[in-house]
């Protein structure tokens, strides 16, 4: 092996888990396997390093190395690059070290989106403690939450690295069952230590106790914390000063959306559209992610509720103080983001371009919002004008995107660099004068004096004029066509030149040091800019999505109740766009009629009415302005939603399976406070089964001791005899219009039970050929007339007598007439009546 390939092996050895990148002059060259993973992803050239041992070997330009990164990042893998630490001299070897390792859940690229996150956790039991790291903020929290609440948040999270400790991964699968395998991996035990952790974390973030950020002493999740917040300084060497305080996770605060619901009700993410999507109208990247976090973690609060509605309310209308905030937001730059790049070093001249620009225009949003509600927000940003007059004078205007680009600190900042860019500049002026003196020496008009970044600075003279060139020049390089020469006087300008580089590029590093360190101390400070600056951008938007779609303001309350008149769909009312939505209420007043029992054909609009509900409650309790006429809303803790058709058959589950995991999860957590919406229980099996499973599961929420507001749709009209024995059900329908064509769907919720269920009317609709719509009539004809198999409303009985059960009661019956109970011995007597009573 050559030397250096032992260099490279020793590197890959330190880091197995990595993809090593290692840095061979202009490229980064991967080996062995690495090589092979290299080629394979980003789809490059596999050559060999060494003809006769075919080492495999890959590689990709340094100044494009970002790009690849990427693809790696994106694809699962972890980076470490390992780069040349001293200058090459032609002899000795170059020292290397890994400078950076990069991977999925750290990843802070140039572009926001594709941001890494970080978790941290311990599965006990029923309890997970978590903690949630973003690196491109430094916004890092951690709380301790039972099962599916802590399924929920790492959903809303999305990390893309989770970090367990030694030996327990497969215990986090079974927790987490929703995350990538590939996502979770292993750290050492004692890492998640909940003791050591504390105090390394009190250390490192240098407070006393935990408590001053309103953390318990003893909480399980400061374990996982001191874990990640570790991991995270060790790929990237210490540098995450951003990483500034840990806040607890307040699961009180807010309104709980399960993972599944976040998916049903299509929040953030999805194929069509969004109410993420339908909600962005934010200038800003800052805005977007705290639109998310909003989409996701609603209120509980009334307070805080109001207060967002209260600032939306001062932007709302066609405002110009709206209108020129959203201007000048436009304008600003992610500064969080900005800043968690300086931090953890992957920043560039541009990052602190960004915060200046963005410097610069706050004090004019400032102004803008005194004297409104938005002045609370403003008010909460320290005094930055320190930090905004250096960057001012010290930073270029247009700073490059490499410091080694040079051109990064302002002309007129600092004297001595000043001198040596005079120097320089005038070299060009100087070098000029030296080639026309030198012409008028040798008389050759078409001499020039040039650079080259191998040969350095020469004189070119074409063959036809050799004869004249004067006995100093000393030959250089010969070219196809023509000589280069080097004279005393031309060597002495080259080494004045590099000179003033070198001392250039010095200065710039040490002056942009600098400028890093003011940056950084300012820290907290800008987090606090970014953060107003989100929220601001956030509630513009919500500003002007109620303006343009005459939302109103919800009222919101500690009570009970839930009234919306004439609420819309704020997702497809816009998709519809062309056909006017049709307005419906929903009233769930009081413990007396909580739950609405929504019958109707298919297509009616039923999945479009409940999520309607829980995406209005959502809305609300973000703060927003609502799609409805008026509303007023009692603040509900949880949201749970069993709606529409998933198959996760990856998971060994069949629609059925999925629906009734689902179910149970719900009728196991139901809160008083809570908002169940059921689309459809019981629709992927046959018939009487689905039906019995509907008719129980709302029998369950009618009597269980928690007092659930509920919304639950069924295509099964049966189910509505229920609201004649509970009072607290009440049958709603979606109306239709019967009409010589067929039916017409109106979309409008009328206060009865629908009196069948249409589906063949439905089957018309859409196309079913005449022969096999006539047949169905016929065979449904057929099948109301049998008793056994539908049972009739006026008939119906309560479940377990029901008619359909009768069947098997009717066999227990013949069995029983069937017995000879003198053939039997007195133990087979009472094994038959156990076992007859089994089956009962
Ligand atoms: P169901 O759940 O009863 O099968 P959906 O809620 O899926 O019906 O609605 C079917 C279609 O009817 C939707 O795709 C939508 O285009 C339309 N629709 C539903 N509700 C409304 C409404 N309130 N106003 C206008 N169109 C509606």
């Amino acid at each position: 092996m050559t030397p250096m390939l032992r260099q490279y092996v020793q590197w890959k050895d330190r880091y197995p888990d990595c993809l090593l990148f290692f840095r061979m002059g202009d490229f980064f060259e991967l080996f062995f396997d690495d090589a092979r993973v290299a080629s394979s992803v980003l789809d490059i050239t596999l050559t060999a390093r060494d003809g006769e041992r075919q080492i495999p070997m890959a590689g990709v330009p340094h100044h494009a190395a970002e790009g690849y990164l990427a693809r790696l990042i994106q694809a699962g893998y972890k980076v470490a690059l390992c780069d040349q630490i001293t200058e090459p001299d032609g002899k000795t070897l170059l020292e290397r070290s890994v400078v950076r390792i990069v991977t999925p859940g750290t990843y802070v690229p140039e572009e926001s989106g594709s941001d890494g996150g970080l978790a941290g956790l311990v599965v006990d039991g029923e309890w997970i403690s978590l903690a949630f790291l973003q690196p491109a903020t430094g916004c890092f929290e951690a709380v301790t939450l039972p099962l599916d609440e802590a399924r929920g948040r790492v959903a809303a999270f999305a990390p893309k690295e989770l970090l367990v400790p030694a030996g327990s991964r497969e215990k986090a699968l079974r927790a987490l069952p929703d995350v990538a395998p590939g996502r979770f991996q292993e750290r050492a035990r004692e890492e998640f230590d909940v003791v050591s952790g504390e105090r390394w974390l009190c250390r490192r973030l240098g407070v006393a106790s935990l408590r001053a950020f309103g953390i318990e002493d003893g909480e399980r999740a400061t374990g996982p914390a001191a874990a990640t917040l570790r991991y995270l300084e060790e790929t990237q060497f210490g540098a995450a000063l951003h990483v500034n305080r840990l806040s607890p996770l307040l699961r009180q605060a807010f309104l709980h959306l399960d993972a599944t619901t976040q998916l049903n009700l299509e929040l953030v993410d999805g194929e069509g559209p969004t109410l993420f999507s339908t909600l962005n109208r934010c200038r800003t990247a800052s805005g977007r992610r705290f639109l998310r976090q909003a989409i996701l973690n609603p209120l509980k609060d009334t307070a805080a509720i109001g207060q967002r509605q209260e600032h939306i309310g001062a932007l709302v209308g066609d405002h110009p103080l709206r209108v020129r905030l959203q201007e000048l937001l436009s304008r600003c730059r992610d500064v969080e983001r900005s800043l968690g790049r300086l931090s953890l070093r992957v920043g560039s001249p541009r990052d602190a371009g960004a915060l200046r620009e963005t410097l610069l225009l706050w004090p004019e949003l400032v102004s803008l919002c005194q004297g409104t509600s938005l002045e609370e927000l403003t008010s909460e940003v320290p005094d930055l004008d320190g930090l905004k007059e250096r960057l001012s004078t010290a930073l270029a205007e247009d700073p490059p995107r490499f410091l080694r680009d040079g051109g990064v600190i302002r002309d007129g900042f600092d004297d001595e660099l000043d001198r040596w860019r005079t120097l320089s500049r005038e070299g060009d002026a100087g070098l000029e004068a030296l080639a026309a003196s030198e012409r008028e020496r040798t008389g050759i008009k078409s001499l020039k004096v040039g650079y080259n970044r191998v040969f350095g600075y020469y004189i070119e003279v074409s063959k036809v004029h050799l004869d004249r060139i004067p006995d100093d020049y000393v030959r250089k390089q010969t070219l196809v066509g023509a000589e280069r020469f080097i004279t005393d006087e031309l060597k002495r300008f080259e080494e004045e030149m590099a000179r003033a580089g070198a001392e250039i590029a010095r200065l710039e590093e040490s002056l942009y040091g600098r400028l890093l360190v003011d940056i950084l101390a300012e820290g907290r400070s800008l987090q606090l800019l970014g953060e107003a600056l989100a929220r601001l951008d956030f509630e513009a938007a919500l500003a002007e999505i109620a303006w343009e779609g005459r939302w109103v303001c919800p009222e919101i309350h500690d009570g009970y109740g839930l009234e919306i008149v004439k609420g819309r769909h704020p997702v497809v009312e816009r998709a519809l766009a062309e056909i006017p939505f049709t307005a419906n209420d929903v009233i769930l007043d009081s413990f007396g009629e909580r739950i609405v029992l929504l019958t109707g054909p298919n297509m009616a609009g039923k999945s479009t009415y409940l999520r309607m509900a829980a995406l209005l409650m959502i809305l609300a309790q973000m703060g927003s302005f609502l799609p409805a006429e008026r509303a007023r809303l009692g603040v509900v803790d949880r949201i749970f939603t069993r709606i529409g058709a998933r198959d996760e058959l990856a998971r060994g589950r069949s629609t059925f399976m999925v629906e009734m995991v689902e179910t149970a999860d719900i009728l196991h957590n139901v809160t008083d406070r809570s908002l169940v919406v059921l689309d459809e229980i019981g629709r992927g099996t046959s018939t009487y089964d689905g039906m019995s499973i509907a008719w129980a599961v709302l029998e369950y929420l009618v009597q269980t001791e928690k007092r659930p507001k509920v919304l639950f749709a069924t295509h099964f009209h049966e189910l509505t005899q229920l609201a004649d024995r509970y009072p607290e059900v009440v049958n709603w329908s979606m109306a239709v219009e019967e009409g010589g064509e067929g039916i017409v769907f109106l979309h409008q919720v009328v206060a009865r039970p629908a009196d069948r269920s249409y589906g063949i009317e439905v089957a018309r609709l859409a196309g079913l050929p005449k022969s096999v719509i006539a047949r169905a009539q016929e065979l449904l004809d057929l099948f109301e007339g049998e008793e056994l198999l539908i049972p009739r409303r006026e008939e119906a009985t309560p479940p377990g007598q029901l008619s359909l059960f009768t069947v098997a009661a009717d066999g227990l019956v013949e069995e029983i007439a069937a017995l000879d109970p003198d053939g039997l011995t007195p133990l087979q007597a009472m094994e038959k009546l156990y076992e007859l009573r089994r089956r009962c």
